[in-house]
């Protein structure tokens, strides 16, 4: 946990740096991010955001969990729609993460352009979103590099499994990793 939490801070701190070189300001945003199908594929992330959720306030966990309950219902109602339903994140509370210290990667990460270098040496490449697109054109900027932080968290990630022996693949919503906590954290307590 010490060292997701070290990564992290390094991603914020490089985060607000290129950022500003953007002029980028989430202030007054119509389009939370929040409300975008982030997937998140760490068990380790899992782990961190289950130690946010029992820090939080009895009530407030309680109506975060039933939010989780809501959203991954909707997840089935789209299978039937055949179409996908733009869902607020069950953590998210008036435009505000309430699990802000403990959010994943991605939710610390979406937004900048940036790039990252794959093991097999290719480059891939995000353009950031709406709100980049002005500021870009004028920046001389190529965006975060995001290979070190995937390193990073595929390392502490690597030895998580080593040593809880887990094995299972991970692609879940904070919204689906919220269901799986609830079995394991007492909202009653
Ligand atoms: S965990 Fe927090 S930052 Fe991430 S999508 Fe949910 S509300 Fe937003």
């Amino acid at each position: 946990m010490e060292r997701l939490e070290d990564l992290y801070a390094r991603m914020d701190v490089e985060y607000g740096q290129i950022s500003r070189l953007y002029g980028l300001d989430c202030e007054g945003c119509d389009d939370n991010c929040c409300s975008q199908r982030f997937h998140h594929h760490t068990f380790a992330e899992y782990l961190y955001l289950l130690e946010g959720l029992k820090a939080a306030e009895p009530e407030l966990r309680e109506t975060i969990l039933r939010r989780a309950r809501v959203v991954v219902e909707s997840y089935a109602h789209e299978l039937q729609a055949g179409e996908i339903f733009k869902l607020m994140c069950p953590v998210n509370f008036n435009g505000l993460c309430a699990l802000y210290k403990w959010r994943p990667m991605i939710c610390r990460l979406h937004g900048l352009p940036h790039y990252f270098i794959m093991p097999d040496g290719s480059r891939k490449a995000g353009s950031g979103c709406h709100r980049i697109s002005a500021a870009e054109k004028t920046t001389p900027h190529h965006g975060m590099d995001r290979t070190p932080f995937y390193t990073g968290l595929a390392g502490i990630e690597k030895d998580v499994r080593e040593h809880l022996g887990y094995r299972e693949r991970f692609r879940k919503t904070t919204a689906q990793m919220l269901m799986d906590m609830s079995l394991e954290v007492d909202i009653e307590e």
